[in-house]
């Protein structure tokens, strides 16, 4: 059996397309353009093309961006009174501060200090906290991107028995999270594996469906996989062979149901939701 391609790049271009609707329509009853402003610190190039990636994503929704380049060398308390600024600018719905950012800066500081309502990441802890009592105000864009990779593919998740792995703030925590919740997307069985983990194949093998979100290019090999499971892999690797998920595609291939390929899978679905979000950000603050 080989496993049929869940396309994020297809995807992503439906959903923006139906968020570029939204967003004229939006801006035609209210005269308010959403506005997302991104923060690059440094001059990290994986960064500075994820942020004018976004960017592009942006303009072609309707939605303007603004971008604010602080030196490597800037100090936390610069990043604060940047981030304030833009916190009080009306015309800013959105703030979305790229990571990583360098050692000197206290990056939880930084997260914290964005507006709840303009944080469009979905880092903050009042946004956090509120995503964990089902009552979210943005859900968090990776996260978000799978399940509606999940739910526009019909697969279901309702008492499917979902394993992620990985534990991360930014995506296996709240993915655990979202799958868990009542209805929407959820009621899913979630097992959450680490770095910790005793026997990770075997609890990798009881995937209906397996989301990976590692940093370990390939890592996920086709004994970990039960055959037919649906596939989604997070992981984005530079490797000295290009750009490399965390699931060894060629083998997994072989034996999954479903999988998302690196690119065109996760990544676009990603920028994609933070286009939901700044637009939902737009909606909140104009009244
Ligand atoms: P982190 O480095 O923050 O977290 C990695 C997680 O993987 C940790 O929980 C760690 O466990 C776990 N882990 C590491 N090695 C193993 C192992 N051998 N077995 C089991 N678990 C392991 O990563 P992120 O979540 O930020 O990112 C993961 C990947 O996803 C990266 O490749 C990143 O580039 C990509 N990514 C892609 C996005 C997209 O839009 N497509 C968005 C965000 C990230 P422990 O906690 O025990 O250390």
């Amino acid at each position: 059996m080989t496993a049929s391609i869940i396309d994020g790049k297809m995807l992503s271009a439906q959903i923006r397309a139906e968020i570029a609707l939204e967003t004229a329509d939006f801006t035609a009853k209210t005269g308010v353009t959403p506005c997302l402003a991104a923060v690059l610190v440094g001059d990290d190039p994986g960064s500075q093309v994820y942020v004018r990636n976004k960017q592009k994503a942006c303009e072609k929704a309707g939605i303007t961006s603004q971008l604010h380049t602080p030196s490597a060398e800037t100090s936390t308390e610069e990043l604060l009174a940047l981030i304030d600024r833009l916190n009080r600018d009306p015309a800013v719905h959105g703030v979305l501060v790229q990571l990583p950012l360098p050692e000197q800066i206290d990056e939880r500081q930084v997260l914290e200090a964005v507006d709840p309502m303009k944080d469009v990441d979905a880092f903050h802890p009042e946004n956090v906290g509120r995503l964990v009592q089902g009552r979210p105000r943005f859900l968090p864009c990776t996260p978000h991107g799978i399940l509606q990779m999940l739910a526009r593919n019909d697969i279901p998740t309702a008492g499917a028995n979902v394993v992620v792995v990985g534990r991360s703030d930014i995506v296996g925590k709240p993915m655990a999270v979202l799958l868990m919740q009542r209805g929407g997307g959820g009621d899913a069985t979630v097992t959450v594996c680490h770095s910790r983990t005793r026997d990770l194949a075997e609890v990798t093998r009881s995937a209906d469906i397996l989301i990976v979100a590692i940093g370990r290019p390939r890592f996920i090999t086709a004994e970990m996989v039960k055959p037919g499971a649906v596939v989604i892999d997070v992981g984005m690797n530079r490797t000295p062979d290009g750009l490399a998920g965390d699931v060894d595609f060629q083998g997994v291939q072989q034996v999954a149901g479903r999988i998302t390929p690196v690119p065109g899978g996760v990544g676009p679905m990603t920028v994609t939701m933070l286009l939901h979000n700044t637009l939902t950000a737009a909606r909140l603050q104009t009244s």
